[in-house]
């Protein structure tokens, strides 16, 4: 494994020169170890110990443009095939070509998609300690972020999702057995955390009330944000909470394009006076789910939709939170009978009755 990776550090960035920042393929040693040579090395070792069945590898320096970070992809197929979604070993190379990283790492362009970039980041650095929790893992392992010298927007995600990474300086590189000794150890780890968390690690990550409102009204100032349309039930698909329930999350996607169409305003009263918000100048206002997500198993049709989701501002949003009975009453049947007609169209048909009960015993405040 020596040559290979020297290839790659001694000559990724003359071709980079060479190729005018291009992801043109000719053919180079570095490009050769990163296409071909080292996917090679690592598939014969994973049918050695019999589990190339479960695994694709892949080498990549970039799509259109030759990438910062090139890198060499491990995924297990059941969880997934490119380096976007879900999480995988990944091998990946310092931008300033000085060491490389072999990592179990997280893609990270759903939790993007569905939020910010910015709060991916954090979400992701957040999801990676969690899942450390699950492992025990080798002394001499680099738990949590790593260093890629990046300044690029994949580098960064690389350096923000690592979960559980080995480091290797370009002028001592590990012999064979070390170098396969630590895949070996993350392909442990990466069965260990598949088996205790699944597919993705969306349940991992946690949105506070303040978060997810403020990542909202983000969403809802950039109409461009909201033709990525993401739906909860594929992002979340059958995650499951820590105590082992199912989870309902909210999108931010969605409840940004209920803000829009309330233009900004209190469903109460468009006249409710709010401030404006520092985030976006657009006024500040707050999504509420109508039929309180927490009850999404007494409902067979998704509770996470546009048509269930009301824009109020701050007071009339606490008040159906925290407020007495006899205040909320009132203001919980105009809300209901406005949008009645939508709900029965998204097969969310209830009598003001059993609407008004679902409040009855308090509702969260993430509903
Ligand atoms: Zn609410
Ligand atoms: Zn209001």
């Amino acid at each position: 494994m020596e040559k290979p990776l020297l290839d790659v550090f001694d000559n990724y960035f003359s071709t980079r020169l060479r190729l005018h920042g291009r992801a043109n393929v000719i053919g180079t040693p570095d490009q050769n170890a990163l296409l071909l040579q080292i996917p090679r090395l690592i598939e014969t070792y994973l049918h050695k110990i019999g589990l190339a069945h479960l695994f694709k590898v892949k080498g990549s320096i970039g799509n259109g443009n030759i990438a910062r970070v090139p890198w060499v992809g491990i995924f297990r197929k059941e969880i997934t095939e490119n380096a976007e979604n879900g999480y995988y070993i990944v091998l990946l190379f310092s931008e300033n070509m000085s060491s490389c990283y072999l990592s179990l790492n997280q893609g990270i362009t759903a939790v993007e998609q569905l939020y910010t970039k910015t709060f991916a980041l954090r979400k992701m650095r957040e999801a990676a300690l969690k899942a450390i929790t699950h492992l025990e893992c080798d002394p001499e392992a680099h738990l949590g972020s790593i260093d890629l010298s990046s300044t690029g927007d994949l580098g960064r995600g690389y350096e923000a999702a690592a979960i559980v990474s080995f480091k290797y300086d370009a002028h001592s590189l590990p012999t064979d057995d070390v170098f396969f000794g630590h895949l070996n150890l993350l392909l442990g780890y990466y069965e260990k955390i598949f088996k205790k968390v699944g597919k993705n690690l969306h349940s991992l990550i946690s949105v506070s009330e303040n978060e997810f409102q403020q990542v909202v009204l983000e969403k809802a100032a950039s109409p461009q944000a909201l033709k990525e349309n993401i739906s909860s039930e594929e992002f979340w698909g059958d995650a499951l909470s820590s105590s082992g329930k199912p989870t309902f999350n909210r999108s931010p996607i969605v409840a940004a394009q209920a803000i829009r169409m309330a233009d900004f305003k209190c469903e109460i009263n468009a006249e409710h006076w709010t401030f404006t918000s520092r985030a976006k100048k657009h006024r500040y206002v707050e999504a509420h789910h109508l039929i309180p997500i927490s009850h999404q198993l007494k409902f067979f049709h998704p509770l996470d939709v546009v048509e269930n989701v009301v824009c109020l501002c701050a007071t009339c949003h606490r008040m159906l939170h925290y407020g007495v009975e006899k205040e909320r009453r009132d203001l919980l049947t105009h809300l209901f009978k406005k949008r009645k007609e939508v709900l029965v169209k998204r097969s969310l048909d209830l009598k003001v009755a059993d609407f008004l009960s679902l409040y009855s015993g308090g509702v969260l405040l993430e509903d």
